[in-house]
């Protein structure tokens, strides 16, 4: 059975989207700002980012899916589920989970780009800086973590864990 190693408590996380919340709302008042969550793991984020929110959004999904194992298990993305919603000259921030090598954030910045949005910025709730490969910067960032590999609050093992409340690293 693996361990689960708390990272982080329900009330941390309260705390770290609050302020997050807080920033993105001073930043886009006064925008057309569409929040596009990343399937599946960004589900809970998205839905307490924008609770905690208090200027308008519209919300949207995106899902990508990569192919491989280990340490490329990034190397071969591919799109399953495209947007729905019209993002030409819209502000758009992608939501994601957590970045790691960053290269699913590259080619969603990439996909979505070709539809010409205004802007297009970047908010994940977990930063991991461990494997890195590309340099995607994160403008809302909610927690920044060294290493390991972290499941709950969305965050899933083999599809399982998502439904846990805090944040923990799973020792195997
Ligand atoms: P990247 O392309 O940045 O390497 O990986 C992005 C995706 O890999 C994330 O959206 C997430 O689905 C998965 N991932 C990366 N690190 C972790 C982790 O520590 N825990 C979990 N559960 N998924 C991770």
């Amino acid at each position: 059975m693996p361990e689960l190693i708390p990272v982080l408590s329900k009330n941390d996380i309260n705390s770290l989207v609050t302020r997050t919340a807080q920033r993105i709302s001073s930043d886009y008042r006064h925008h057309d700002l569409i929040l596009i969550g990343v399937l599946k793991g960004a589900f809970v984020f998205l839905s307490d980012l924008v609770r905690c929110m208090d200027v308008s959004a519209q919300i949207d999904f995106i899902r990508a899916f990569s192919y491989g194992s280990g340490d490329s298990s990034s190397e071969d993305i591919r799109l399953t589920k495209g947007i729905e919603l019209d993002i030409k000259n819209k502000d758009v921030l992608i939501v994601e989970d957590i970045v790691d090598t960053g290269l699913t954030l590259k080619y969603l910045i990439d996909y979505l780009k070709s539809y010409h949005p205004k802007s297009l910025k970047i908010c994940a709730f977990i930063d991991k800086h461990e494997r890195r490969k590309t340099d995607v910067a994160v403008d809302y960032c909610c927690y920044e973590a060294a290493e390991g590999f972290l499941v709950g609050y969305g965050l899933d093992y083999g599809e399982d864990y998502r439904y846990l409340s805090g944040i923990y690293r799973l020792k195997l």
